[in-house]
Order: structure tokens, then sequence, then C-alpha cells
């Protein structure tokens, strides 16, 4: 019996090594198109693209696959829910049924639909008009929604699009903790703009060597545990990570002169996601669980090194020494103190990708809100941006000048795939979950920040989160991390803790 069931497990794994190895050269064709491909190899790489992930995708829905998992349930139905090969079985299981459902038509319609959407937003975010994104607009929530139907849910069809991309949590149980956010976060964002002069980050845009940064943040993630043996550091327009394999988990980043937070913290924020491919298990290598457990898990790892770590004060006191010393003339007269007070403004601000940490999940809990609306029909797609307008100024006080500035700024609608936003806010909180127990663990974290010194809470994260891949959905990972699931509170009081002091606000407004 034992052979047979080695043999069988042995099967599938020749599988997913074939699909694994497709969907990862696929990984290095799109890195290829972000960093060094010429203008001109933009249809030959969406051929080969389209090619690469529709033979991984046929490989992993085969009925091959399907005889093989059949089998396989029952023969290890008894093996620890947390062993390599159960966990193999039971997330293999949920692709297969995933991809199973999703008809070829509706795959290859939503492609269409998504390359067709993109330059007509692109072509109304120039000109700063939403009426001609509205036809594919339309077009795409139309898609999103027989998406849904085809995967089925219990409640709300966007329950089926967030099972996708975060297994096992609910639009309800979303909901609840964006509700939470919302109470907390709205005063807090009003008190802050009334003590808006608390803060002076006129420093950062004094003016810094391209060259001298880009060797200055790559030094800086080598030494919280970047590992550059497996991992490589090059320039891209939108900065992101990838990883490839154990061996090779690459980051891009982008350099400006005239701002200084975009390189340094864009480079710790990818480098966090690498760190996660590159402390994933050697056992769960070419299989579906050598991934992150979602994209807000990854996002968590990100957002923990860039923020919680990257703005903390301890981090400062390490650094900026030797910072000052790379540029002695852009931060001349300014201190440590004065220093991280600029890298943690917090100030309302149009546009997504730039919101401080304050105010960054208000931009996501209106996205989720419309996403939401739209699916269910209670939104008209012509009415998208008056009701972003109103929403953005009851959230984040502000008037919305134009499309460009509002419904429009995100390329995610253009294609489709709502569902992905909340991944967003679920890393930001993560983080903070996280931290609470790493603090708990590791009493003398500060000191160690300190002192330069992050193997040991490299390694803590190693061991609890990313050594497991996918094998744990966000929240039995996160049970089984910190012993609770997803819940807003600890990075709520770590705002209102941070800000409340950078702000000078009273304890009951911060608290
Ligand atoms: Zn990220």
């Amino acid at each position: 019996m034992a052979v047979k069931t080695s043999e069988k497990l042995h099967q599938l794994r020749e599988v997913l090594a074939e699909v694994s190895d497709l969907s990862r050269a696929a990984l290095l064709l799109e890195w290829d198109q972000e960093t060094y491909m010429p203008p001109g190899g933009v249809q030959g790489r969406a051929e080969q693209l389209s090619t690469l992930l529709k033979l991984a995708h046929v490989r992993l829905t085969s009925d091959e696959v399907g005889h093989l998992l059949d089998d396989l349930e029952e023969e290890y139905a008894d093996a620890p829910f947390d062993s390599d090969e159960a966990s193999i079985v039971r997330v293999t299981r949920r692709d297969y049924d995933q991809g199973r459902k999703l008809p070829a038509e509706l795959i290859a319609e939503a492609a269409h639909a998504s390359s067709m959407g993109r330059p007509a937003w692109e072509k109304a975010r120039h000109e700063a008009d939403f009426s001609i994104f509205a036809a594919a607009l339309e077009k795409n929530v139309e898609l999103n929604r027989r998406i849904a139907d085809a995967l089925g849910y219990k409640e709300r069809p966007y329950d089926a699009l967030l099972d996708r991309s975060e297994p096992g949590m609910t639009t309800g149980e979303l909901a609840a903790i964006f509700d939470e956010l919302k109470q907390a976060i709205v005063p807090l964002v009003a008190d802050i703009a009334r003590h808006a002069g608390a803060v002076d980050d006129a420093m950062l845009y004094r003016g810094y060597d391209p060259d001298l940064q880009l060797s200055y943040a790559l030094d800086v993630v080598k030494r919280l545990g970047y590992d550059l043996e497996r991992g490589r550091q090059d320039l891209s327009t939108h900065p992101f990570s990838t990883g490839i394999s154990p061996g090779d988990a690459r980051i891009t980043t982008r350099v400006s002169r005239d701002f200084f937070n975009e390189c340094l913290f864009g480079s710790i924020h990818e480098a966090g996601h690498s760190m996660y491919n590159q402390g994933m298990g050697a056992g769960i290598d070419r299989t579906p669980l050598w991934d992150g457990a979602s994209p807000g898990i990854h996002e968590s790892q990100s957002r923990f090194w860039e923020n919680l770590v990257g703005r903390s004060r301890p981090f400062w006191r390490h650094f900026y020494p030797s910072l000052q010393s790379v540029f002695p003339d852009s931060l001349r007269g300014v201190d440590e103190e004065a220093f991280y007070r600029a890298v943690n403004k917090s100030q309302p601000s149009f546009i997504r990708v730039e919101a401080d940490e304050v105010t960054y999940n208000m931009h996501i809990l209106l996205r989720f809100e419309l996403e939401n609306e739209l699916l269910e029909g209670k939104l008209a797609i012509k009415d998208v941006p008056e009701a972003w307008n109103a929403r953005f100024k009851s959230y984040l006080g502000l008037d919305v000048p134009n499309d460009r500035e509002g419904a429009l700024q995100d390329i995610h609608w253009s294609f489709v795939g709502f569902g992905i936003f909340p991944g967003y806010t679920i890393g930001n909180l993560v983080s903070a979950q996280l931290m609470e127990k790493v603090r708990a663990d590791i009493p003398d974290l500060d000191a160690q920040i300190e002192q330069g010194q992050f193997a040991t809470l490299l390694g803590w994260l190693r061991k609890n989160v990313h050594v497991h891949g996918r094998k744990f959905t966000p929240n039995e990972l996160l049970e089984r991390a910190t012993g609770k699931p997803l819940t807003a509170k600890p990075w709520i009081a770590y705002v209102r803790k941070k800000f409340g002091a950078l702000y000078g606000l009273s304890d009951r407004a911060a608290g």
C-alpha cells in the first residue's frame, strides 16, 4: 500500500512540477517585459505568455489530475493536516476545482475584454474623461459577475471572487473589518489634518543622487536579510517583485532625484515580498504550495518591512548616521528625529499608491464598496465618478478635481479582476497583527533593530509565515502564528499610538 501511495503522489508531483515550470517561465517573461524588453516586443510577448499560461491551465485541470486527486484524497485522509503530502493534495484540489469551474470560453472572453479595456482606460485617464471608459467597465463588470456565477457563492457574488484571491474569507467578514477601520480612521485623519503643521518633510525633496540612492537601498535590504545570491535588483516604471524559484527571487525599484522615499521604501517593500519567497520550504518547491498564502499575506510581508520596521524610530536610530554621511548636503542640519517624522508624514491625497500609512486603507475601502455595488447592480456605471467623489470627500475630506485623480487612477478596473484590492488592506492589518506577536516573542526587538540586527526577526517570519507557502489559508496561517483570525485591532492600536505621538494628538482624540 505504501508503495502505491507514494507512486500516485509521485505522479501528481510530476504534473505539478511541469505546471510550475510553465508558470515560472511566464513569470520570467513578464519580468523581462517590465524591465528590458524593447517596445517592439509587445505583440510577440503577449502570444508567448498566452501560450504558456494556457498550457499550464490545461495540464492542471486535466482528467488525469482529477483521477489522481480522487485516489490521493482517500489515501491521505488520515495524514496530518499540515504535512506536505496532505497539503499538496488539499491545495491542488482547490486550484483544480476552481480551474474546472471556469469554462475556457469565459476565460478567453475575459482575457479579450481585459486587453480591450487597457487602451480604453489609458485614453480615458489621459483625457480625464470617465465616459470614454464606461463601456469597457460595463463589460468587465458583467464578466466579473459571470465568473462569480460560474465559481458559485452562498451569499454575495463578491464572495466567489474574494475566495479566489483570499481563500476562506467572506465579503461579510471583510465588510465588518472595514467598518471598524472606518470608525477609527475617519476621525483620526481629520484630527491629523488639524495638526498638519507638526511634521515637516521638505528635506525629502532636496535632491538625492539617484545612483547613491540605489546603492544605499541595496545595502539596506541586504542587511535586512534579502539574499542577493538568490535575488537581484533592477529598474522598472512600477516596482514589483517576482519569485521565480527558491534560488531566484527578484525585485525592481524606481528612483527619483527629487523625492527620497520612492527608492528606499520601494526597495524595502519589494525585498519584503522577495524574502517571503526566499524563505519558502524546500519540500514544497515546484508544487502549488510554493507561493504566498494569498496576495494579502504577501502584502503583509512587504508592509511589515517597509512600515513597521523601515518607518520605525529604532530603524532610523541605526541607519540615519550612515544615510546622512551619504547625503551630507541634502540632510545638512536635519537630525534623526526630524527625519523619522518626515518619512511618516500623513496627509490625505488623491492617489492610492502615494498614500501614507493612515490614509491608505480608506482608498481600499472605497474600491471594495464600489466593486460590491457594481457587481450587485446597485450602482450604475455612469454614476461611478459621482459615487467615488462623494465617498472620497466623506472618508478623506478632499474634493476630487477630475476623473484622472479619481475613479480612473488605477489600472485594476481595466482588466477583469474584482476582488484583488482588499489584499492591500489585509496586508496592512496582518503586518500589525504579526508584529504584536513578534513583540511578545522577542521582547528586545527594538534594541536589536537599533543595533542593525534583523536575523532573529527574519527567523521568526521564516518559521511562522514563509516556510509554509500556500499550505494554509490566510486565517489558518494567522490562527497558527498569532492565535487569532484576521483582526483590525492591532493595526488600529498601532496607528493611533504612532500618529497620536507624531502629531501631538490628545489621548481622547488618539485613543
Ligand atoms: Zn506589495
